[in-house]
């Protein structure tokens, strides 16, 4: 924040003020001692998602909605489990404040949040996210999916297999 004066980026805030669309700020500037006003306004986030082929697509978030719908059709899940979902991973992009985030990225976020939510829909979002071409794959999907169980969890679960 440069001094309109004497261009200095020195400035301490002297007073703030919260306004409808944001905060309204008077500073004094540390060189000159002149005073201006700035106003700091939130700005909505844009951002974009890299895709597989290189390509970028603003983010969105009813997409995003759709194919976490898609994946918990007909699961057992509270009412607006899915939208807290899309909200936390939101919530989650914007906090990495990156400007581009590789699609990839989200899908892996989506798979860790299904994972806590719903086995079956995480399987779901995994057969197409992860492109599986045969029963092998989706076994080991499923092979890593018990692995995040604690031991004792996996234990009761699973068939001994030695
Ligand atoms: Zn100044």
């Amino acid at each position: 924040m440069k001094c309109p004066y004497c261009s200095s980026e020195d400035s301490k805030v002297v007073d703030s003020r919260d306004t409808t669309d944001g905060v309204r700020r008077r500073r004094e500037c540390i060189n000159c001692q002149e005073r201006f006003t700035t106003y700091e306004r939130l700005q909505p986030v844009s951002l974009y998602v890299i895709k597989k082929d290189g390509r970028h697509e603003e983010f969105n978030k009813e997409k995003l909605l759709t194919g976490l719908r898609k994946a918990c059709e007909k699961r057992p899940l509270n009412a607006g489990a899915i939208e807290a979902v899309a909200d936390e991973i939101e919530a989650e992009l914007v906090q990495m404040g990156k400007p581009e985030i590789p699609s990839s990225h989200i899908g892996d976020m989506v798979m860790n949040h299904l994972r806590k939510l719903d086995y079956i829909a995480y399987i779901r979002f995994a057969s197409v996210y992860r492109d599986f071409t045969d029963i092998t794959d989706l076994k080991n999907e499923v092979d890593t999916l018990l692995s995040y169980q604690s031991p004792s969890e996996a234990q009761l679960t699973l068939p001994i297999n030695s």
